[in-house]
């Protein structure tokens, strides 16, 4: 009889919502919108995902941007506390415009074990959406606006129209509580790791007081991390806390709305970030359901502070320990940079040396070490491919296991379109193969043992060829 008391009392206090993150990422799947997979999309196509909202969202326009791309508004809910929430303020940071398109999915979705937690926040909170506030910015998949003005520190001069929206917005709407949501850059680290997501309640003035509006904020902060660890324990930091005069969320924690900042950040080997995304998805909803349940008050507001903080090491692609070539002992740290076309919708990626020397400090997503491994220079091969094709049928990895990295293709070579299995490097005409370790030099390397290749290194990517 205890027994069955104790049960009764264990199912009677656990909210409805203990195993709601965990829900939501086991069914994360259902609600994809999968008409986005990467990065670059355009402001048409949230324009025309938007238009497909149904009934159980109110639309309208909220203004348009320098270039008159329309900024939409989308509402959600009839309940007494103003939720808003705005992504892409900068242009190429748009993991959370996805992760809204997700959640409005599973807001329209029913009969699927949520509608106890939907009607919650239905009842309990007014959503407001603006997806893409600077869809100029993401016509081009740069961080500023048309005029290069940084909306992020626009919103005392409130010279930008997109900035002036937010600010009309937040104003109509007395909002009780703000997402400002951004990502920041793959080689934000915390504690060693990737800082996949970041999180703040940013501070109001210079001394970082604590009020109520920023102590709820805090609490929610905390309520966040801790659903975060399941997923990606030791990969969650606090972003850096200065007060920043200019910034909008330093300023709307200031006007009174407990503000958020969510920060998505690199993960993995998933450089569309669609993993991140789906931890948006989780933690927006997650945090509203909170909100509407009022269950972050139970978070000491103290836990917030021992959230470890991002650091200012950057996380480096990959590092290669102990390389000797060029009678020098060297760690060598590669770092990936991304070039685009001019349409910003397809890019490629080189991986170039970024640091040289003892390393052992530093950290990154790939670690090799190379002691007691001969180091070469990757070579050219010697028979020319008339296509791209024609390369893909070789046997690659054979040539590789001969120490060849680079090729010759006659055909012209899309760069931004053609993607090859293995890590190789297509010339069209007789490149000047690099025999040098330099700061943003992109060499082919080779590490052998006893005559035979363990691993190649072709643009800050490592191939392992063990077997
Ligand atoms: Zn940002």
């Amino acid at each position: 009889m205890r027994f069955l008391i104790i049960l009764l009392i264990v199912a009677y206090i656990t909210p409805v919502s203990a195993q709601l993150h965990q829900q939501l990422y086991e069914r994360y799947d259902t609600y994809k919108e999968t008409s986005l997979s990467d990065r670059r999309f355009k402001p048409e196509d949230i324009q025309a995902l938007l238009r497909q909202l149904d009934s159980n969202f109110a639309k309208k326009e909220a203004g348009r941007s320098v270039e008159g791309r329309p900024i939409s508004l989308i509402t959600y809910g009839n309940g007494p506390a103003q939720v808003l929430l705005w992504s892409q303020m900068h242009g190429d940071e748009p993991t959370a415009t996805q992760a809204l398109m997700d959640i409005f999915k599973w807001l329209a979705s029913s009969n699927d074990g949520f509608d106890v937690v939907r009607d919650k926040i239905r009842k309990s909170l007014t959503l407001h959406f603006i997806p893409m506030l600077n869809p100029d910015g993401a016509m081009r998949f740069t961080r500023r606006n048309h005029h290069d003005i940084d909306i992020n520190r626009d919103a005392l001069r409130l010279q930008t129209p997109e900035g002036k929206i937010l600010k009309q917005v937040r104003d109509s709407l007395k909002a009780d509580w703000g997402f400002n949501l951004h990502d920041q850059q793959r080689n934000t680290s915390v504690a060693g790791n990737a800082a996949s997501v970041s999180l703040l309640a940013p501070a109001f003035n210079e001394n970082r007081d604590v009020n109520k509006t920023r102590g709820d904020a805090m609490k929610l902060v905390r309520y966040i991390y801790d659903q975060l660890q399941v997923f990606i324990p030791g990969q969650v930091g606090i972003y850096p806390d200065d007060f920043e005069p200019r910034a909008f969320g330093d300023n709307i924690q200031k006007w009174g709305t407990r503000t958020i900042l969510v920060e998505s950040g690199g993960f993995e080997q998933d450089f569309e970030r669609q993993q991140v995304r789906k931890l948006n998805f989780v933690l927006l909803i997650s945090a509203l359901e909170s909100i509407a349940s009022s269950s972050y008050k139970r978070v000491d507001v103290k836990k917030y502070h021992e959230i470890p903080h991002n650091e200012n090491r950057r996380l480096h692609e990959l590092m290669l320990f102990n390389v000797s070539v060029e009678g020098l002992i060297r760690d060598v740290a590669f770092d990936r940079r991304e070039t685009q076309n001019t349409a910003a919708r397809h890019y490629y990626a080189t991986g170039n040396i970024s640091d040289l020397g003892d390393l052992r400090t530093s950290v990154a997503y790939n670690r090799f070490d190379a002691s007691g491994l001969v180091v070469e220079w990757g070579k050219l091969y010697p028979t020319i491919f008339e296509t791209v094709n024609d390369l893909q049928k070789a046997d690659l990895t054979a040539l590789l296991k001969l120490g060849f990295t680079d090729f010759i293709v006659v055909e012209p070579v899309d760069k931004f379109s053609t993607v090859i299995s293995l890590p190789v490097n297509i010339h069209s005409t007789m490149p000047a193969i690099i025999k040098t370790l330099r700061l943003g030099s992109n060499p082919s390397l080779v590490f052998k043992k006893d005559e035979v290749v363990k691993a190649v290194v072709v643009n800050g990517q490592l191939f392992s060829l063990n077997n």
